[in-house]
């Protein structure tokens, strides 16, 4: 059991794609998304819809979606539109 000198994996923290609230985990992420989109903020909603799903869904099944669509974008394979 040898300890890492670096944490990368505990302890790294995300921000909202759409808000840039930075929480520390990506569970905590996905719970705050799941969270504004059923208080029907229109930003959230929005891209979640675009982005993820229009489904309604549970931070649980939410997460392994959240977490190839952060790893798509940062291998900069996708072009942002605005
Ligand atoms: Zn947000």
């Amino acid at each position: 059991m040898a300890k890492s000198l670096v944490d990368d994996n505990s302890g790294s923290a995300v921000s909202c794609p759409v808000c840039g609230l930075v929480v520390a985990e990506l569970s905590f992420l996905c719970s705050h998304l799941v969270e504004q989109a059923e208080a029907s903020e229109e930003r959230h909603v929005m891209w979640l819809n675009r982005h993820i799903t229009k489904r309604r869904m549970s931070p649980d099944s939410l997460e392994p979606l959240l977490a190839s669509f952060l790893a798509g974008e940062g291998s900069g394979s996708e072009v942002v539109k605005r």
